[in-house]
Formats: C-alpha cells, structure tokens, sequence
C-alpha cells in the first residue's frame, strides 16, 4: 500500500501527488473493498469548505484528494511543503479512463444538462474502446430522485462512478451515498462532461501551461467573475493561516 503524503490547506488534507502517483493510487483503490471517494478540489472549494462544514468533513474524509488548480501550487509553496505539480481534475479524469480502458473497466457518468452525459459518453467511447460505458443520466433530479439513481448505478454494474454535478453538489451526492453505492470509486469532476461532450471548449494548450485556465474561463465567462474571488481570497486566508500558527 502507497503511504499517504499530505498537505493541509486551511483545514484539508490534500494529497501531494503529481499525475502518475495520482493514477498509482487510482489503481489502488479500485483494488480495494467499499466505495471510494475522490476529490479534486480547487483554491475555490478549499475557501468554500471553510464556510461549508459538511464539505470540509467530506473533504477531509476522501480517500484522494486530487491538487486540482494553481491555487493550491501557491498555498503549498506559502506553507513550505510545494506540490510537484497541478493535476487538474479533467486530466486525472482522463487518466482514470485510460486505466480503465487497459484494465476493460467500466464507468458510469452522471451529471450535466440532458443530453450531455450520452454525447460525453459517445466521444468517450470513441477514444477509449476498451472501457464500457454502462449508463448515463443528467444531473438535474430532485432528492426524491437520488435513490432511483443510486439502483440505476448499482445495477450497471459499474466499476467507477463520474459525478459531474459541479462542487459541492456532486462531493455531498457521493458521500450521502457511499455506503450504498456499488461502484469502487467515484470522484466528482465539474463541467468535465461538458468538455468531453463538446458542449463547454478547454482552454487552449498556452493557459494550460502556465495555470491561467481561470483566466481563460473568466474571458469567456464573465459571470463568473463573483466564483473567481475566491482564488486571492483564499491565498490571503492562506497567508494568515501561517503567519497566526
Ligand atoms: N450541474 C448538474 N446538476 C446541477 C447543477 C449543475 O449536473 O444541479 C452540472 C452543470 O450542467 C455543469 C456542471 O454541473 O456541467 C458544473 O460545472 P461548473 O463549470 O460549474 O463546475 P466546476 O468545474 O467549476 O466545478
């Protein structure tokens, strides 16, 4: 078993990986009994915890906690413990697709608008012929829903569930679930079916480089200006936390 290296951040362990250790432990769980839970929370997230109780005891209890953001490179660089590099959750997503695709595993998406998830799941297919996809469903239900959608899951017999119902929406699904749930893993990942359907468009190659995904989502989202406070913010909390200890 990998010994677990974290770092904390405003109150969440947050695994110090980079990608190929991320798939390491990937692999690790999908070994293991129960359903785990993997996050990959940004510099948005962690601050949202730290109003947000039950996520950041969910957090604090994933069994990956996935360094998704340059937020968090700057947080581990302020607490002196610096992560090797950004995984970013549409990246971990993809690799988690690729071992699934080399080991015949199976996935089950969940989340996004009506449609989203199946065209996700066609362009999937696609690039990983391997994997078996063996359901789908939107992400807009009610509570009264959930547990319908938890039998759907569990009788596809998936291996691992793709939560893409945006944070923290799809981090508390899993855990009021976890117990139930079938599948090995799940993990939540944002508008992530959104890029595989085609629907949302990643960032170009040069803002992923240099950690500037934000900049290219706030250039072609400007409501999203309000969500993207958080990320000084929460370096300012960041900074307090060392400098109060
Ligand atoms: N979404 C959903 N159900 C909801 C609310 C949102 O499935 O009740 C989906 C939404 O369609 C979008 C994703 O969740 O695909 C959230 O995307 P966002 O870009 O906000 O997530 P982020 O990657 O920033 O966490």
């Amino acid at each position: 078993m990998i010994e677990r290296k974290q770092i904390e951040i405003l109150g969440v362990p947050v695994d110090l990986v980079n990608m190929q250790q991320a798939r390491q432990s990937f692999e690790e769980l999908m070994s293991k009994e129960g359903c785990s839970l993997i996050v990959t929370p940004n510099s948005e997230i962690i601050y949202n915890a730290n109003k947000d109780i039950e996520l950041k005891s969910i957090l604090r209890s994933a069994d990956l906690v996935i360094p998704d953001g340059i937020g968090l490179i700057y947080a581990s660089k302020i607490l002196g413990h610096p992560l090797q590099e950004r995984v970013t959750g549409i990246d971990f997503l993809n690799n988690t697709l690729d071992w699934l695709n080399e080991n015949k595993g199976s996935v089950f998406l969940l989340g996004g608008k009506p449609g989203i998830a199946s065209l996700a799941a066609e362009k999937i297919k696609q690039a990983f012929p391997n994997l078996i996809v063996v359901g789908t469903h939107h992400g807009y239900f009610s509570s009264e829903d959930e547990k319908e959608i938890v039998e759907m899951i569990n009788s596809s017999n998936a291996d691992f569930l793709c939560v893409a119902m945006g944070a923290p929406k799809q981090e508390k699904f899993i855990a009021r679930h976890k117990q139930n749930l079938k599948v090995k893993a799940a993990i939540g990942v944002g508008g992530s079916l959104d890029v595989w359907a085609g629907a949302v468009k990643r960032a170009p190659e040069f803002y992923q480089k240099h950690g500037l995904e934000w900049l290219y989502r706030l250039i072609k989202q400007p409501s999203r200006y309000k969500r993207m406070i958080a990320l000084p913010l929460f370096v300012i909390k960041v900074l307090k936390s060392k400098y109060t200890k």
